[in-house]
């Protein structure tokens, strides 16, 4: 995959440094244009029944009236494509003009249909022309040639009717749906993601049609972030017209998970400047997805501003494959280690041992013990107020030098050091000193701790370019061979938990899913008038957050994952309420990661590497899947949260949940 970076003129990005959005052709649908030099559109999808008219357009104003500027409605067939129409003459009627898409999995007659009507069609590349039976096919080049042309001969007449209507389209790839000839030749790859669409855009560009939008959608971030930037390098390359990118992750799931899930993956690709037009899919009313899009977007409206970065003349890190930077492992930093979490108490003073809950430590006064939940963070930041109590053996506490220099146990507590305390000291702990340095340090910084094998970085940026700012300071690091670990601490002042969760997602997570960085800090800021409860609030936001963004890059699983879709006419039951009671029983099984799907046709293909699937077959029937292998079909939705977890306890991977 290396070669695959030939220079960084052929890089995903036009800068790596400076922000700049990548320049793309404008694609009208309806009164909207995606891409060229218009703001980046804000877009969601309905989860009413399509043949439902008066719900779907009441959702459909919901949605508007909530910041959603596109929409996009499930078409599975004939009669739900000629749906539309009513749907969208009554949006028309109450003086709604927002432009409505058809979402077409396996039907091109629904898409033609649909293409007359409405102002722009999703296909799926890996369905449109292919029905998934999981087989792996041997081609040779000439059969394969052959599957092209069929593609081509299933495909043209939409492209003739898009052309003919001006209606747009978005050739949306998704990692779990991949057909079975791009898997058996390029496997579940983001290059077979990025061929997947290919295939169909050739045949678009033949016919002289370029309105077209891409996505590259999956639920594993680092999948996501990889295909988005090898399609664009690809396009690049290829000589293809440089098209809008719709960005997304699939299955994010809801709440908290579901927005840091979805920040990682789009967070990331908008600070690179990627990214026309944003679609959050969370398992809520999609009336709560466009705030969400709308608050990634908008970061970046004055990013252009920022301080400037330096230039980075070789680029050593791989941006389509995931490489964790080479560090040593110091106390339990690095090496193999799962990256840390360093949690900031420093601004409540004498904190009590009951108060460390907000950490995920609780102290069990009956029992005179410490137990931990599956987020307990792995160190405490308590600056200048030291903790009175022994801490529990699973935590450790880092405290100021000033007051590490002074403590009568200098063993079991570590020192944090600002650049010129380090330079002038002549204690240090024995195992473990932090040294917090800017970004804009770090090049000085290196030659004197090269050698250390008892000091980590907490590295931090003042530039509101924040991501990129960081991400230089470890190209520094790779170019200077440094083997540091290096934690990145963020700060949000001022910020609700909405944003520092999406912010977070972003900076850090956009650093983890390239391999970089061995753990994570938030720090904690004190406005006058808060309480000690808001500030105790606001920790406990901090630390599940950290372990949020860790579990979203796919760098520490400390929690259940739940591969939940966000629901579409399709669906076959209530998926919120179906996931908050799935999640209730099984929110102990720390790294299980389990599907959640609405509907038999895509959610199979859309679970992606899930280990177990809960996935509706029928009204009020569940099949259940380990793996892709179907274990139970048709099972009634009463029993089947049971016979989900006899299907996990059958496979050993079952533990009774504890109670605290
Ligand atoms: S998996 Fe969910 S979102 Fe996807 S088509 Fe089925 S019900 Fe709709």
């Amino acid at each position: 995959m290396d070669s695959l970076i030939k220079s960084l003129d052929s890089l995903y990005c036009d800068s790596l440094t400076s922000y700049s959005r990548r320049k793309t052709i404008p694609v009208r649908v309806g009164d909207v244009i995606i891409g060229g030099e218009n703001p980046i559109v804000v877009q969601s999808m309905t989860t009413v029944d399509t043949m439902d008219t008066k719900g779907s357009v009441e959702q459909c104003i919901r949605m508007i009236e909530s910041g959603c500027e596109l929409i996009r409605i499930t078409a599975p067939s004939l009669k739900e494509a000629e749906n539309l129409r009513n749907i969208k003459a009554e949006l028309r009627k109450r003086g709604y003009q927002t432009p409505l898409v058809a979402d077409i999995h396996f039907t091109p007659n629904a898409a033609e249909l649909a293409a007359k009507i409405v102002e722009k069609v999703r296909i799926n590349p890996g369905n449109y022309a292919d029905k998934k039976k999981f087989e792996v096919i041997d081609y040779t080049d000439a059969s394969y040639a052959e599957e092209l042309e069929r593609i081509r001969d299933r495909f043209l007449p939409l492209v003739k009717i898009c052309k003919e209507n001006g209606t747009a389209m978005r050739i949306g790839t998704n990692h779990g749906s991949l057909s079975d000839r791009i898997m058996s030749r390029y496997g579940d790859t983001p290059l077979g993601m990025v061929e997947s669409a290919l295939e169909f855009l050739r045949i678009c560009e033949d016919e002289k049609f370029f309105d077209i939008v891409i996505s590259m959608k999956s639920s594993n971030t680092q999948v996501m972030v990889q295909a988005y930037r090898l399609l664009v390098q690809k396009l690049n390359e290829g000589g293809f017209k440089p098209y809008p990118l719709h960005l997304g992750v699939t299955e994010a799931g809801e709440a908290e998970d579901g927005r840091i899930k979805s920040a990682v993956g789009i967070g990331t690709l908008l600070e690179d400047g990627l990214g026309d037009t944003v679609r959050v899919s969370l398992t809520e009313d999609p009336e709560f997805e466009a705030p969400v899009a709308r608050a990634l977007i908008d970061r970046y409206t004055h990013r252009a501003a920022h301080a400037p970065i330096r230039e980075i003349a070789n680029y050593p890190i791989t941006p389509f494959e995931h490489n964790k930077r080479h560090v040593a492992e110091i106390y339990n930093f690095g090496g193999h280690n799962v990256p840390r979490v360093i949690t900031d108490i420093s601004k409540v003073e004498k904190i009590s041992d009951r108060e460390m809950k907000a950490v995920g430590h609780f102290y069990l006064p009956e029992l005179d013990k410490w137990k931990m939940n599956d987020i307990g963070c792995d160190f405490v930041y308590s600056g200048s107020n030291p903790i009175p109590f022994m801490l529990p053996n699973g935590m450790k506490e880092i405290q100021d030098f000033a007051i590490w220099n002074q403590a009568p146990d200098q063993v079991n507590k570590f020192p944090l050091f600002h650049l010129d305390e380090y330079k002038k000291a002549s204690r240090f702990h024995s195992e473990i000193n932090f040294l917090e340095v800017l970004d804009t340090e770090i090049e000085e910084t290196i030659p004197a701790i090269q050698d250390r094998t008892d000091t980590v970085f907490i590295l931090k940026t003042n530039n509101t370019h924040s991501m990129p700012a960081l991400r230089r300071a470890f190209v520094s690091l790779l170019e200077a061979k440094s083997t540091i670990p290096v934690v990145v601490k963020v700060s949000y002042p001022d910020q609700t938990a909405d944003m520092t969760m999406l912010y977070a997602a972003t900076d850090v997570g956009g650093l983890l899913v390239d391999g970089l960085g061995d753990g994570i800090f938030i720090s904690l800021e004190k406005e006058a008038e808060h309480s000690r409860q808001e500030v105790l609030d606001q920790i406990k936001l901090h630390n599940s957050v950290s372990f949020g963004v860790l579990q979203a890059a796919r760098t520490r699983m400390s929690k259940t994952e739940y591969i939940s879709c966000p629901s579409c006419g399709r669906t076959l039951f209530d998926l919120q309420e179906t996931t908050a009671m799935i999640r209730k029983r099984t929110d102990h099984l720390k790294g299980v990661k389990i599907g959640i799907m609405g509907c038999i046709v895509n959610g199979p293909g859309e679970m992606a590497d899930a280990d177990y699937g809960y996935v509706g077959s029928g009204k009020g029937k569940i099949t259940l899947y380990k793996g892709k292998e179907v274990v139970k079909r048709s099972v009634p939705s009463e029993k089947a949260v049971d016979e989900l977890i006899e299907i996990i306890r059958e496979d050993g991977m079952w533990i009774e949940p504890e109670t605290i």
